[in-house]
């Protein structure tokens, strides 16, 4: 039997930069590069050296497409990586829209933070070039002795569980699961058997509102500000959130047709994503493709306008309320988001939704928990609108369907928890010892575990 060892270089005791390094005597597999997020220290780790040395890495394996999970990955191109990415199609897809659209932040921040560019257009280039992309449940050979295979992990189209045979062992990352009643995407797999599983805890110590209260949490939002003549800001993250708002709201206004409050997606990564999203039919629930058959667009209903252009996206100003704004960042990092915060946060009767998991340190945080006002360029803007969140749309399980995915294996698996805060984790554990009787442990940054 090969030594196995794993060491962890991000999303070890937090939630972003996801990059594990699995080395197999000599094969050296990594799976994610992700970018950190938060606040400045956090968001400056992405400048300190990799750990590695990405020429001695043999491949490459993306879970899925979210930024904290692929934005470091030109960086493993820009300093001699020169393997495959393997990924699912639609990963590859969104992955390189991610990519581009964050290499035009990062140096927008790094000129502002005085700080070098971190990866050029041409770093992002090189992967379009290295994907290798796979189906779900397709068996992938690396070597004679290690393969791999992909299965839905429930979360963004494209999102994969990880499953990785090393002769007969098997070790599963579970990369982000989501859980069974997300809008859109087929629901997670339950893999049955493995001998070392690394799952993320990201809500290992919380429960999600369920479907039917998010739904109504958002149509009460919209049937508010219609009432009160005012406006509806709904900040969105352009992969998943943004096409699971549009089909909820696309239910709602093709069964009442005379409601007539115009909705403007104002992001255009969000409007490219969903344009993958339209490709892949395939990988939606069962029931959406049932849909499909009778409404081919889920994603476009009456009243909805797409902005592309920035100045297009000015114009939304002079409309007439009520309305509704989709825009990004999912975290009010940046985007067209904050031009329309700068704009509406200060009148009490407009309405605010962050949808789902806000990183600490990110201005959706701060807003999300109580902050009083908002710094707009130097301006200080008094927040007056209701800022509220609804955590049902997250992407992410919740505590009682991360035990549930735990639950299926049929052997007792040796668990490593992985993209979660310190505390989370230390909460999680000792349920996943009592309620399921598996010992569970962090990994720790750059501190290797051995598999033998
Ligand atoms: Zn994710």
């Amino acid at each position: 039997m090969p030594k196995i060892k794993l060491t962890s270089f991000g999303a070890d005791q937090e939630v972003t930069g996801s990059c594990h390094l699995l080395e197999i005597d000599n094969y050296r597999l990594l799976i994610d590069c992700g970018l950190f997020q938060g606040d400045r220290e956090n968001y400056l780790k992405n400048w300190e050296t990799l750990g590695f040395d990405p020429k001695n890495i043999d491949a490459v394996i993306l879970t899925h497409a979210h930024l904290d999970h692929c934005g470091r990955l030109p960086l493993l191109f820009q300093q001699g990586y020169q393997g495959k990415v393997y990924a699912t199609k639609a990963t590859s897809q969104i992955a390189e829209l991610i990519l581009a659209d964050n290499q035009r932040i990062l140096t927008e921040k790094a000129s502002e933070r005085n700080l070098p560019v971190l990866y050029s257009k041409e770093d992002v280039a090189k992967i379009n070039q290295a994907w290798k992309t796979i189906p779900y449940h397709q068996e992938e050979k690396l070597t004679n002795d290690i393969s791999f295979q992909f299965y839905h992990a429930g979360h963004i189209l494209g999102a994969t569980i990880v499953e990785i045979k090393i002769q007969d062992k098997i070790i599963i990352f579970s990369g982000d699961l989501g859980g069974e009643d997300m809008p859109l995407v087929q629901n997670v797999e339950y893999p049955q058997y493995a001998d070392f599983v690394i799952m993320e805890s990201t809500y290992g110590n919380r429960q999600h509102e369920n479907k039917a209260s998010r739904e109504t949490k958002l149509l009460k939002a919209v049937q508010e500000i219609t009432l009160k003549n005012s406006v509806l800001i709904i900040s969105v993250f352009a992969v998943e959130r943004t096409q699971d708002i549009l089909k909820v709201l696309n239910d709602y206004y093709e069964t009442h047709l005379d409601f007539r409050v115009p909705v403007y997606l104002d992001s255009p990564l969000a409007t490219a994503a969903t344009k993958i999203y339209r490709e892949h039919s395939e990988l939606l629930k069962p029931e959406v493709q049932d849909i499909l058959k009778y409404d081919p667009d889920v994603f476009s209903f009456p009243h909805l306008n797409i902005t592309r252009t920035s100045r297009e996206s000015k114009t939304i100003n002079s409309k007439a309320s009520p309305k509704i704004i989709l825009a990004g960042s999912g975290m009010a990092e940046g985007g067209r988001l904050i031009h329309h915060l700068a704009r509406y946060i200060d009148q009490a009767n407009n309405h605010i939704l962050f949808m789902g998991f806000q990183v600490p340190g990110t201005l959706g945080h701060k807003l999300t928990h109580g902050a009083f006002d908002f710094d707009y360029y130097g301006k200080t803007i008094k927040i007056k609108a209701v800022v509220d969140q609804i955590d049902g749309f997250s992407a992410h399980a919740d505590k009682t369907q991360l035990l549930k995915w735990l639950k299926a294996f049929k052997n007792k698996p040796q668990i490593y928890l992985t993209h979660g805060d310190q505390k989370i984790m230390e909460e999680f554990i000792p349920v996943i010892k009592a309620e399921l009787d598996l010992n569970a442990q962090m990994l720790k940054n750059k501190e290797s575990v051995h598999f033998n």
